[in-house]
Order: C-alpha cells, then structure tokens, then sequence
C-alpha cells in the first residue's frame, strides 16, 4: 500500500506500528529514526523495520507516509529539520494525543504538495519504549484523524484505510473538537489518578503503607494510570491547556455537588448518581470499547 513509510519515534506507539505494518503488509519498506543510539539498537535488536538511522532526514528521505511518534513537546525541532525532505505527494501523520496544538507546530513545516493529516489512535498501555509494543494494540481502537482544510479526498482515503487496515475504527474531526473530547475521556482521568496517588505519596509512612496493602478496593486502577508515561502527560497538560481548564471547571463544579450530598446526607442525590454512572459504563461495554471481564480483561495478551 504505501512504498516507504517512515517512522519517526519508536516507542510504545510507533513499534505497534510497525509491528503491525510489517505483519499486514501495508508497506515495502519501514524506516526507523529515533533520538537515542540505545532505543535505535533496541529497535533494530527487535527487528522492527528494514533501516535504521538517529538522522530523521535520512528516514523521511522518499517516504510516502512519515508518523512522528514522539512526544508533541518535540515536534517543532523534528519539523524544522525534515520538512524541507519531505516528498511530494507523500502523506506526513503523527499519533499524538492532543491535535490543535500538533497542528499549529507542524503546518508552518509542511511543503506545498505534502498531505498533512494529523492523528490520534486512542489506545495505549502505561508502558514505553521499543518492547512494549504490540501489533493488536490498535484493533477495535478509535483512530482519530483530523485533516488540514485543503488535503485531497484520496490522502484522506488511504491514511484512513491503514489504520482500518491496522483493525481502528476511524473517525475525523476538527483538532479542536478532538482536544475536548479527550481532555475529559482521558486527560482529566490521568489527571485525577496522578492527584490521588499523589495524595497518597504525602502521607505518613503506616498510612501509606496500609493503603498499600488494602489497594485492590479502587486505588489500583488509579495506579496504572498514575503510571503513565511523565513525559507525555506533561506534554499533553501543557498542549491542551484550554480544553483541560474547561473541562476541569466543570468537573470541580460537580464534585462539589457530591461533597454537598454527602455532607448534608442527601442518599437519593447520591443513589441517582451512581446510577447514571453505571449506564455509563454499560454502554462502554456494550459499544465495545471495554470487556465486562474480571479486572476488564487487562491480564489478556499483556507482554
Ligand atoms: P515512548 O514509548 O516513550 O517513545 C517515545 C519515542 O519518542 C522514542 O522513540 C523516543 O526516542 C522519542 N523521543 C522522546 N523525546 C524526544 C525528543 N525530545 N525528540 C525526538 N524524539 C524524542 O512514547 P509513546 O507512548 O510511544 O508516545 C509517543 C506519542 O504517542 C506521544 O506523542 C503520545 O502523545 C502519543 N500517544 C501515546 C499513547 C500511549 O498510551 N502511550 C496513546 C496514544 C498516543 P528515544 O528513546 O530515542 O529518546
């Protein structure tokens, strides 16, 4: 399908990638760049792609497709350096997980003739690197993509079909719409995991330890996602500032409203709530997005 493609970052994101491209056969050829000589070596150990390079130019050099897979805090070098490489005609996508601000960092970068989709696939694990990826991380998994104005119909078409072809449902939005919907699906949960697992580490030393030993009653989930990567949930706190504040006001707004019902006793304002919020879930399950399996299915084909 695509003659070259060129990732750019080989993490847990772009060796799924990879991994997946290679195993369904969406590209003749895979070329590999990343930062550090210690994650090229990893990658190449790992067989991951077919060239290996720390030279980015050197990747996009006659690629039809590139994907940065880096975190977005550094698009703007990476962009300022392989722009002028890029070929016409070839498609230039990222996976990050916020997209007004990617957009604004890529743009200025991308030469007339280079077809600048943006991209999200949501789904990951709170692991990193090379040998964390897997090829079915994206199966069943939301692509979002969100296109300039002015690209063809047919780049859209054919970035959309790798990523079906990688088992994502696709979907385009606008990047500013994407960044809302993310910040309360995902970025305000990191956010609210970081902050209880927070609350915990400031504890005195028994306390710690006992919620430690009693954790299986809520606080383990929040410390998988506390676990995520501090990198790019710095980066995505940063990038998607607006859309998280926004979010955020409303989320405090509602938990003062609970706190408001607990203390003055108001069981039906709280029964009526949990309620609501279990539907919630059932239509997560029920939409596929989530198995009603012990522990959700996570111990399911984990490396
Ligand atoms: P990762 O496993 O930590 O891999 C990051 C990759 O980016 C590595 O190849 C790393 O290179 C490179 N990199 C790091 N800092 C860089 C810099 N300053 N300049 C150039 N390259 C740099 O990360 P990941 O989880 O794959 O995430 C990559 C992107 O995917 C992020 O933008 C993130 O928002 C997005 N994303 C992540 C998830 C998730 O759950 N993890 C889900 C959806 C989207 P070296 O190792 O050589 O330094």
């Amino acid at each position: 399908m695509f003659e070259k493609l060129a990732l750019i970052g080989i993490g847990l994101i772009g060796s799924s990638i990879a991994r997946a491209t290679r195993l369904k056969g969406l590209a003749k050829t895979i070329a590999i760049s990343t930062r550090r000589q210690e994650t090229l070596d990893e990658a190449r150990a790992l067989g991951l792609g077919d060239s290996y390079t720390l030279d980015p130019i050197e990747a996009v050099k006659h690629a039809d497709l590139v994907i940065l897979c880096i975190p977005v805090q550094s698009y703007g070098p990476v962009m300022e350096q392989i722009g002028p490489y890029l070929e016409p005609g070839a498609i230039l996508s990222d996976v990050g997980s916020v997209k007004g601000y990617v957009f604004r960092q890529m743009e200025p970068h991308t030469p007339k003739g280079v077809h600048l989709i943006p991209g999200h696939p949501i789904a990951g694990t709170e692991h990193s690197g090379p040998a964390a990826g897997f090829p079915e991380l994206f199966i069943n998994r939301w692509c979002v993509l969100t296109p300039g104005k002015t690209v063809p119909a047919e780049a859209i078409a054919r970035l959309t079909a790798f990523w079906s072809d990688l088992g994502s449902n696709v979907e385009l939005m606008e990047p500013t719409h994407h960044d809302m919907v993310l910040a309360i699906t995902s970025h305000i949960p990191h956010l609210v995991a970081y902050n209880i697992v927070g609350t915990v580490s400031d504890l005195e030393q028994a306390t710690q330890s006992e919620v430690i030993k009693f954790s299986a009653s809520g606080f383990r989930d929040f410390t998988r996602i506390a676990a995520s990567d501090p990198t790019m949930w710095r980066d995505i706190f940063v990038a998607n500032k607006d859309a998280v504040l926004e979010m955020l006001g409303r989320f405090t707004e509602d938990l003062q409203a609970m706190s408001r019902a607990i203390r003055w006793g108001d069981a039906d304002t709280l029964h009526a709530h949990f309620t609501r919020t279990r539907a919630i879930r059932r239509g997560i399950v029920a939409a596929g997005q989530e198995s009603a399996e012990p522990n959700f299915g996570r111990d399911r084909g984990k490396h």
